[in-house]
């Protein structure tokens, strides 16, 4: 952040000095005590485990210039300023609306339901050819961590990226109010959250509100091999540029590809493409497996070359990006086997995506496909477990294991869809203790299921002493 005064920030926050004077400088923002650096503002939050209150003498112990309170507390007089505030997520929001006035870079957003953290590493990775560039940190994409993002702005970024994340109408809308996008990707339209919005329609209308909030001269990277981006595109006054994994994808509806790929293949580190954008050809490698991963580096791509970014200095960029972990990382199991991490998250959508990565990491191994319960389907369930079981017989996926009483659905539809080799265990830790059978030698393994079930134990089991 910028630096601020104690006087632009009780403005802004519209807050009640309790104590101090209005001269003081702030020049970061901490919600952690552990984390305040000297000039900090300390934000005390109350949680479910601790009382950011409790906290705060230790924050100006630690050199915070002011502290943003909800009740009354007592800290030694000369330790700083104290401000108070009706609601603390309103405060940071207000303080982070501001810092981003102050910035004049290019402000990416990053939405869908499968893809944010993957697409938002790679743009940062192309962004970065430019200059710094400020990009969500791991997951932070709600309504605390987007403000908490751009209050870490540093006077020399040149760009910003931010991960945009909802469970719900009116959430994209309130980051957007915040980070005023110049431009924005929207990956796909999947069924994450459906429990919450009702229908896929409601999660295209949440996601829609990114392109809403752009400017007429903003850029939106959508692509059109998602029937619901097509449909949702005329929503935003900004420019429009398509992306697709092929020339002549099957949702055109009249529009062409400004960025596609051709000869896309798997090698034992990563995918190999090559990307069109604009007209120009360029080969280009990730560091990650899977052909939705392609789309996801073609939105990059194709978001940098609206920026004027040369495309072989982003390939470059991309051949090394750093990539958030637990998202289709490949690790050497036991017996020769590979482990394809991916037990960050679950949803239908980007399990059919991982099933199709397996088979194009495994070339001549056996697949193994250890599957776990998606949630927040709500009355979508039943059908989405079926449809990722049907999935994985079609892809002829060699072993099936489903691990949780939902996953019996994954179990059965793959049966029924001719796959002969399913085990189900309705826990984890009977899988884990059969864990060894599970993998015949050399496999290669797919591990996926939604955060809660914690699937790493898992991943742990086969890749142990690897
Ligand atoms: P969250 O909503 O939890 O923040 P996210 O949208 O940030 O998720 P990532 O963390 O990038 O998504 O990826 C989660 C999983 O989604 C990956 O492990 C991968 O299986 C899958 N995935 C990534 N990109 C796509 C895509 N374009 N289409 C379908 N599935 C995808
Ligand atoms: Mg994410």
């Amino acid at each position: 952040m910028l630096p601020l005064s104690t006087r632009q920030l009780t403005d802004l926050v519209q807050g009640v000095l309790v104590q101090g004077n209005l001269n003081e400088h702030i020049t970061g923002v901490a919600i952690d005590h552990r984390q305040v650096q000297p000039g900090d503002l300390f934000v005390a939050f109350v949680g479910e485990k601790h009382d950011g209150h409790d906290f705060v003498a230790d924050a100006f112990a630690r050199g915070a210039a002011a502290a943003l309170v909800t009740k009354d507390i007592q800290v030694h007089p000369a330790q700083g300023a104290v401000l108070r505030v009706a609601d603390p997520l309103i405060a940071i929001g207000r303080l982070a609306a501001f810092e981003r006035t102050r910035f004049g870079g290019p402000v990416i957003g990053v939405t869908g339901s499968n893809g944010k953290t993957t697409s938002k590493d790679l743009l940062a990775a192309v962004f970065r050819t430019k200059g710094p560039c400020l990009a969500t940190a791991a997951n932070y994409n709600n309504e605390l961590g987007l403000p908490l993002t751009l209050l870490g702005r540093q006077e020399n970024h040149q760009s910003i990226i931010l991960e945009m994340g909802m469970r719900g109408l009116g959430q994209i809308q309130r980051l957007c109010d915040i980070a005023q996008p110049t431009a924005g990707i929207i990956t796909n339209i999947g069924q994450s959250h459906i429990e919450i919005l009702g229908s896929q329609e409601n999660i295209a209308k949440a996601k829609g509100e990114l392109l809403e909030a752009l400017p007429r001269d903003g850029v939106a990277v959508l692509s059109l091999d998602d029937p619901w981006l097509v449909r949702i595109a005329q929503r935003t006054r900004a420019r429009v540029l398509w992306t697709s994994l092929t020339e002549n994808p099957e949702y055109a509806e009249g529009h062409r590809p400004d960025a596609f790929a051709e000869d896309i293949r798997h090698h034992a580190d990563g995918v190999t493409f090559v990307a069109h954008v604009f007209g120009e050809r360029q080969e280009v490698s990730l560091p990650t497996y899977g052909r939705h991963n392609v789309g996801n580096a073609l939105g990059a791509l194709l978001m940098g070359a609206a920026h004027a970014l040369p495309l072989d200095a982003m390939a470059e960029a991309l051949a090394h990006a750093q990539m958030t972990g637990g998202r289709l990382q490949v690790k050497p199991g036991l017996r020769g086997s590979v482990v394809i991490d991916d037990t960050y998250n679950a949803s239908p959508l980007s399990t059919k995506a991982s099933l199709s990565a397996l088979k194009d990491v495994a070339r001549e191994r056996t697949t193994v496909a250890i599957l776990g319960e998606m949630y927040e389907l709500g009355t979508y369930a039943e059908a989405s477990h079926r449809e990722v079981g049907a999935a994985a017989a079609e892809l002829g996926i060699d072993r099936l294991v489903t691990i949780g009483p939902m996953a019996r659905w994954i179990a059965a539809a793959a049966k029924d869809a001719g796959c002969t080799d399913v085990i189900h265990f309705e826990g984890k830790q009977e899988a884990l203790a059969h864990i060894d059978a599970l993998v015949p030698d050399g496999a290669a393994v797919l591990v996926k299921a939604s955060r809660g079930m914690k699937l790493e134990d898992v991943v742990r089991a086969l890749t142990q002493g690897q």
